[in-house]
């Protein structure tokens, strides 16, 4: 069973005085599970969560978490720019790209932050780029057919990220010969993974990997980080990931595989995106039209351009009718099933298909669920679709806006075109 943690009165308050839709971020909740997830790696003593920028790029949310003693990883300039914005700078960014411009690592080495280079032919671009190499430098592997990938990120040889095991040696003996003094491990392979196994099993081949190159190349590592991809229940019949039991397997495994053999106290580090604001965050939106041909329809003032991850990855997203004042929807008896639409000429644009929903009228208010991470991100302007605000949800019960919706002067700011108005 998914519920909402708000009462329908407060749902239709909010709609009553903020244009739909939008999305609220709920920060009591986002504070909640950040402590949860430090609680459970408090065994390690320099365990660091950077927060994956890409995932709700809004500097609002991400000086919330950095309160809560989380870093950024950021992956392009913008998002370098976020993090510095935030007051995260040196290393509490990392630098986590690949097909990596110039002018971001420029950025990255300008902020300190710790950089985890994707291929072993950045070594000499990075130094090239900025002049020198960093005294602390990370790489990326790719275990390959090792470990079987998953269903979102796909099979690891396939997969255009990192460097293969045999350049991992080669890379670590180079950084060594020139004069790099620090070393940091990072592997993800997974994307919305919510097996606790599976993270645990990551941590493990890191470890593993780590005391053989230490051997091998007569190097110390100051980190592993074991990347993001803890998934959310987006479905009712899910289970959250067990995070106590994630970090006391990964305990288990570090005492295993580095304290036993003599190796010095490694950092965890982590750059979850999903499970730190994901199901945090709601799109709020209402039915517009109600549609009966082949199918039922429920058209949404919302649409892809709000949300993408149905659309994209036919990825499920829970949606709880509320109806409106007076009538609400959980008070109707009739049950029916829906595509639940947006307004885009393009059919994949449904945020849920064949969905058993209470009756739906003009008018209703409806709620879609996690989609506090990946989901105004990836918002696009396809069709000329514009993308709605952002609200936080403070723990007094207001509403404080941290991204306002976009105007069609915004659409057009990049077109100089007689004759072109913005109504
Ligand atoms: C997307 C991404 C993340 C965050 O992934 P989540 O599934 O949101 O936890 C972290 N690191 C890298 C390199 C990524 O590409």
């Amino acid at each position: 069973m998914k519920t909402l943690p708000f009462a329908d009165e407060t749902i239709l308050s909010w709609v009553e005085t903020h244009p739909t839709p939008f999305h609220v971020y709920d920060e009591a909740a986002i504070v909640v599970n950040a402590r949860r997830l430090k609680a459970a790696f408090a065994w390690n003593k320099g365990f660091h969560e950077y927060f994956a920028v890409k995932a709700a790029p809004n500097p609002h949310l991400m000086a919330l978490l950095k309160k809560e003693g989380f870093g950024s990883d950021c992956s392009s300039l913008p998002e370098l720019l976020l993090a510095e914005a935030v007051g995260n700078t040196g290393e509490n960014i990392m630098f986590t790209s690949n097909d990596t411009p110039q002018e971001e690592f420029a950025k990255a080495r300008e902020l300190g932050a710790i950089i985890n280079l994707d291929d072993i032919t950045h070594l000499d671009f990075l130094e090239k780029s900025t002049g020198s190499l960093p005294e602390l430098l990370c790489c990326r592997c790719n275990p390959g057919p090792l470990k079987g990938g998953n269903a979102i990120i796909g099979k690891p040889e396939e997969a255009k990220y990192g460097f293969t095991r045999e350049q991992l040696f080669e890379a670590y003996a180079r950084m060594k010969a020139k004069g790099v003094k620090r070393f940091g491990l990072h592997t993800m392979e997974a994307s919305h993974e919510l097996s606790a196994q599976y993270i645990i099993d990551t941590a493990k081949l890191l470890f593993d990997l780590v005391a053989e190159i230490s051997e091998k190349i007569g190097i110390t590592f100051d980190f592993v980080n074991i990347g993001g991809g803890i998934g959310i229940p987006y479905r009712p019949e899910q289970d959250a990931m067990d995070l106590e039991a994630v970090g006391k397997g990964i305990e288990e495994a570090y005492k295993e595989k580095i304290l036993a053999r003599g190796l010095p106290e490694l950092k965890l580090y982590m750059e979850c995106g999903r499970c730190i604001t994901g199901p945090y965050g709601y799109l709020v939106a209402k039915v517009r039209h109600i549609k009966d041909t082949y199918r039922l329809y429920a058209g949404l003032d919302a649409c892809m351009a709000n949300l993408m991850r149905p659309a994209l990855y036919g990825a499920y997203h829970h949606i709880t009718a509320i109806g409106q004042k007076g009538d609400l929807a959980k008070d109707r008896t009739t049950r029916k099933v829906y595509d639940v639409t947006g307004s885009l000429c393009e059919n994949n644009d449904k945020f849920a298909i064949q969905r058993e929903l209470p009756e739906l009228k003009p008018a209703d208010t409806v709620v879609i669920h996690d989609a506090g991470a990946h989901g105004h991100a990836m918002g696009f302007n396809y069709n000329g679709k514009l993308r709605s605000a952002e609200y936080l949800l403070k723990p007094d019960g207001s509403l404080v806006q941290i991204r306002r919706a976009e105007t069609i002067a915004d659409y057009f700011a990049t077109l100089s075109y007689p004759g072109l108005k913005e109504g």
